[in-house]
């Protein structure tokens, strides 16, 4: 049985001041949430503030973003050992915007999954097509491309130690959401794609969806049987839409 998992992705937002509030906001509001997977991804800075307001919560915390590489010469990159030294449980890897803004390749991203693997710490592995992606019908050859491509570098054993968003890029902070329907057959292909090299894997992998989930819509999508979650951007910033999505998840 797959627990559903929540996790808010705070972008580049938030301040000491404004991190506390939200994050005792959080902690208050989901106290004994303990069957749901909770965690939030804050910018690199304030991650020492998530790990010790978060220590005594059911709440996880984790990174948006690590290098490829494990240590050496590169200026103002972050290690996934640096994120596991002091408990880093998750890190999100190929967001949409790294992919677009920061020109992040397939190969890049799943050398990030593999360095996050060897530091013992779960990646989240986001995939997505673009609008004209979605309309010219190669939507899921873009997934299924974007995750063979990790297949090919840590294999399908890798998969066992993570996690899955599919995010539509033409859904990210547009308003615009997948239908229920539109993330089930994706969330249905991705399991399938991984159903193919081990069933077991595949049954238990967390699939997160992640594009514009709100309070509003979050319990229908949450209803469909692939899907296991939600990666949450704008709607993390806010504490009560964000409590309300993980109530619509346990
Ligand atoms: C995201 O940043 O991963 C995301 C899904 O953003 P939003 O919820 O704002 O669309």
């Amino acid at each position: 049985m797959r627990r559903k998992f929540v996790a808010g992705n705070w972008k580049m937002h938030g301040s000491l001041a404004e991190n506390q509030t939200l994050l005792s906001q959080l902690a208050r509001g989901l106290k004994g949430s303990e069957s749901l997977d909770i965690a939030v991804f804050a910018t690199a800075p304030y991650l020492f503030q998530c790990k010790s307001l978060l220590a005594s919560t059911p709440l996880n915390w984790g990174a948006q973003n690590m290098s490829q590489y494990s240590q050496g010469a590169y200026t103002g990159e972050v290690s996934a050992q640096m994120l596991q030294d002091f408990s880093c449980k998750y890190v999100i890897v190929g967001h949409s915007e790294r992919r677009e803004i920061f020109s992040e390749n397939n190969s890049v991203v799943a050398d990030k999954f593999a360095q996050a693997l060897k530091a013992g710490v779960t990646p989240i592995l986001c995939v997505g097509e673009s609008l004209q992606q979605r309309e010219s019908g190669v939507a899921e050859a873009i997934i299924s491309e974007q995750i063979q491509a990790v297949l090919n570098v840590v294999g399908v054993s890798g998969f066992a130690h993570s996690v899955i968003a599919y995010e539509p890029v033409w859904a990210i902070g547009t308003g615009k959401t997948a239908s229920p329907e539109q993330a089930q057959e994706m969330h249905a292909a991705i399991r399938a794609q991984l159903a193919k090299e081990n069933e077991n894997i595949a049954a238990n992998m967390q699939i997160l969806y992640g594009g514009s989930v709100k309070p509003g819509n979050a319990a229908d999508i949450f209803a469909k049987p692939d899907v296991d979650g939600a990666l949450v951007g704008g709607a993390s910033l806010n504490a009560n839409d964000f409590i309300q999505i993980c109530k619509a998840a346990s």
